[in-house]
């Protein structure tokens, strides 16, 4: 066990204001982590993959409005430490946005999303074994210029999108998908100021430095997400495949919001999850459905567009088939859902 500073702050501006101190003295893996529901960050120090030097437990802003889920007719703000379960048994939420309670309902088991906060869960880091077992010595994401031991190595999980020649890890979590697609805001706390960021801005591709996994400033904390109402909230679903049917991480995944009429589609959202390096939206694949009916041949086509740069890496051949059918089922099930 690796010694670290830990402190809990009471509100917002101590918990910057901690991160700012703490993280100018970071380097390397040893840099400033915030707490929440320690359901990840704790696994990652004990596989000594994660070695704060200093922890921020920021449980207590809860009761700050970082715990607070809060719907109106502009949209619908979720607080970074609102809990997962919280969020996703909410019956406004189920109602107006069934794929962001449906993502997270989807998520790890009951017991974790009572812990895990929404924060935490965008923030989560991949499951790539490499990254996770520090007896294997090439991963450029927990050590710079390494290499990569998964392009060559198993790589069954891995991105099939958005990959580089230093790191193809699949971004895991489920949640990010429903905000990508819904065009979510993410309010930033900074010890010198706030801001507010599109969640598209907020994660990076792996490119060159992998290690580089978002946008953060040193010191800055995900206040809440804000998701805009619109037409197609209502009428939008996650469909999630994976190896069993509950506690398990995406082989693929769609998070498909639709705005249409008669039949006809004025506004497509899609994103991919399971198959990506980052939260993905699927851009082509809404460009093509405009002004079209969601048939099987349409779905079909959108899904190929959602997937024509898609690069396989041997054990990962298959989710470039598995993805385009996954999203191709998502949209039919969202067209001809009755609202
Ligand atoms: C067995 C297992 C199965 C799982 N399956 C799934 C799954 O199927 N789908 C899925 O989506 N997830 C899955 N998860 C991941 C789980 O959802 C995350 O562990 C959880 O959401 C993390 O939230 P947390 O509050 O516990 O974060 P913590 O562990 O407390 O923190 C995680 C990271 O986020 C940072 N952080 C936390 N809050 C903030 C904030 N407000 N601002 C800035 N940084 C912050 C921390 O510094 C840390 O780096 C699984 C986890 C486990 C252990
Ligand atoms: S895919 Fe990324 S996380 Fe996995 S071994 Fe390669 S560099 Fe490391």
């Amino acid at each position: 066990m690796r010694r670290f500073i830990y402190q809990r702050a009471r509100e917002p501006a101590e918990a910057v204001q901690m991160a700012a101190a703490a993280g100018a003295v970071d380097s390397g893996n040893r840099r400033t982590e915030f707490l929440a529901g320690g359901t990840t960050l704790l696994d990652l120090m004990k596989l000594d993959v994660a070695q704060p030097a200093s922890v921020i437990d920021i449980n207590p802003l809860a009761g700050a409005g970082y715990g607070r889920i809060e719907l109106s007719q502009h949209g619908l703000r979720l607080g970074a430490l609102v809990r997962m379960g919280d969020a996703a048994d909410h019956p406004g939420v189920k109602a107006n946005y069934p794929v962001v309670a449906q993502a997270l309902a989807q998520a790890a088991s009951q017991q974790l999303r009572n812990m895990a906060s929404l924060g935490g869960n965008v923030l989560q880091r991949t499951r790539c074994t490499y990254f996770r077992d520090v007896s294997y010595r090439e991963c450029n994401k927990r050590d710079p210029g390494s290499g990569c031991a998964a392009l060559s190595g198993f790589n069954r999980m891995h991105a099939v999108l958005g990959g580089s020649d230093h790191c193809i890890a699949t971004y895991p979590g489920d949640f990010a998908q429903a905000l990508i697609a819904l065009e979510a805001a993410v309010e930033i706390a900074g010890r010198s100021a706030n801001r507010t960021i599109p969640f598209a801005s907020l994660h990076r591709k792996p490119g060159d430095t992998p290690d580089k996994e978002t946008n953060l400033r040193s010191g800055e904390m995900i206040a809440s997400f804000l998701i805009p109402a619109a037409p197609w909230t209502r009428r939008s679903l996650y469909l999630k495949v994976r190896d069993r049917q509950s506690y398990e991480f995406a082989l693929a995944s769609a998070a498909v919001a639709l705005d249409q009429h008669d039949g006809i589609v004025r506004t497509a959202r899609i994103a991919l999850g399971g198959v990506a390096t980052v939260p993905w939206r699927a851009v082509e694949a809404e460009a093509f459905l405009r002004g079209k009916p969601v048939n099987q041949d349409n779905a079909a086509a959108a899904a190929s567009a959602a997937f024509a740069t898609a690069q396989g890496y041997g054990h990962n051949d298959f989710k470039i088939e598995l993805g385009k059918r996954t999203l191709a089922r998502a949209l039919q099930q969202t067209a001809a859902l009755q609202i």
